[in-house]
């Protein structure tokens, strides 16, 4: 892949739809590098065909209405062949606002970047750990360019990756393949080995916790048993009570205190009588 160092714009990726017309449309993710907003681009679009073969060069000049600092934008592009499949963009000049001075692409910017060296998942994970969210390769060094550990390439003297802003002398220092491997930690204990139990008021699996549970089970059938023993005793009386109403030849038990409750009354009533007899005698004597 080849690209301009200084350009500050980057493709990030881009999308090609066919439409009812049979001609392609390319939609292509743009990155601001700059700390300026941008108003208009211009340059070619080389477009190829499935099998990589160039079949045109276009020139476009395009408004960038969204393009602001440090931020993507997108862009749409077509060709005029159908069988273009695939688009590359050389950009020749980009305008800035706020009057600053358009950048104006130079002869033999240009380099080569070959592609990543392949990285295990381990690997990769180790490398996030050690370098940051966004690390995707190791940092090295390449004829005309450092590579940051982001995938960005950048110039010799660039002090830091035009993309992710991390210093060059931390990546060429401590995120290459070699000083990622010589100061590589070991995972931590806590990830390799299992999880913990989880700590229970009581000690679940012991001998006395299955013989307090037993305890109270047997606890709670002895309760159940006795309040039914009860229960069967009262609806036992109540049947011998109800009998005992209802068979007035039945022999009535002695009740010595109700007994006497009735004589009393009966000598109330004779004393009463008595009473009320001798009392027109007291009236009539004087
Ligand atoms: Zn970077």
């Amino acid at each position: 892949m080849k690209i301009d160092l200084h350009c500050p714009v980057e493709v990030r990726k881009w999308d090609i739809a066919v439409f009812d017309r049979g001609l392609p449309r390319a939609y292509i993710h743009l990155f601001n590098l700059s700390h300026l907003p941008i108003l208009s681009l211009e340059g070619q679009a080389h477009w190829s065909n499935a099998a990589g073969e160039e079949i045109e060069a276009l020139p476009f000049s395009l408004e960038a209405s969204r393009a602001y600092a440090r931020s993507e934008f997108t862009i749409a592009l077509s060709p005029s062949q159908p069988e273009c499949s695939a688009v590359e963009l050389v950009f020749t000049r980009i305008r800035f606002a706020a009057n600053r001075q358009d950048w104006l692409a130079q002869e033999g910017a240009w380099i080569e970047v070959p592609p990543p060296a392949p990285i295990g998942g381990q690997e990769e994970a180790a490398l996030v750990r050690l370098a940051g969210a966004g690390a995707t390769q190791y940092a090295r060094l390449i004829p005309g360019a450092w590579i940051c550990v982001c995938g960005r390439a950048n110039a010799l003297d660039a002090e830091q990756c035009a993309r992710c802003m991390r210093g060059r002398e931390v990546c060429l220092t401590r995120f290459t393949r070699e000083a990622a491997r010589y100061h590589l930690p070991p995972l931590p204990s806590s990830i390799l080995a299992s999880p913990p139990e989880p700590e229970l008021p009581f000690p679940a699996r012991s001998p006395s916790a299955a013989k307090s549970t037993r305890k109270s089970k047997m606890h709670g059938f002895n309760r159940r048993f006795w309040f039914t023993v009860a229960l069967l005793v009262l609806a036992l009386l109540l049947g011998l009570l109800a009998s005992g109403a209802g068979n007035p030849s039945a022999p009535q038990p002695a009740v010595p205190a109700q007994r006497t409750a009735v004589l009393s009354i009966a000598e109330i009533f004779k004393s009463a009588s008595s009473a009320s007899a001798a009392t027109p005698k007291s009236q009539d004597s004087p």
